[in-house]
């Protein structure tokens, strides 16, 4: 599948595919990396995952098997 060059809307960045693991059926998706992602930070891993403690937040992503709808994927924080 040949995948359209996306851009963040938020940072601009280039979306980078990513290939979901087989068990959320996303197949490849894009996704922002960028750290400095204002809708990365905007998120603010204020997400506190009560089992372990883990901070999560939600990069902007792209689903190329949906129409390039956008979706909130979970990430975990950077530090
Ligand atoms: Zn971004």
């Amino acid at each position: 599948m040949a995948l359209e060059e996306r851009n963040c809307p938020y940072c601009k960045q280039q979306l980078t595919p990513w290939e979901a693991p087989p068990e959320t059926w996303w197949g490849i998706i894009l996704v922002c990396n960028n750290n400095e992602c204002s809708y990365y930070v905007g998120s603010n891993c204020s997400i506190t995952n009560k089992r372990d403690d883990s901070r999560l937040g939600t990069r902007y992503a792209e689903d190329p098997a949906n129409n390039y709808q956008a979706f909130n994927l979970l990430s975990w924080c950077p530090f």
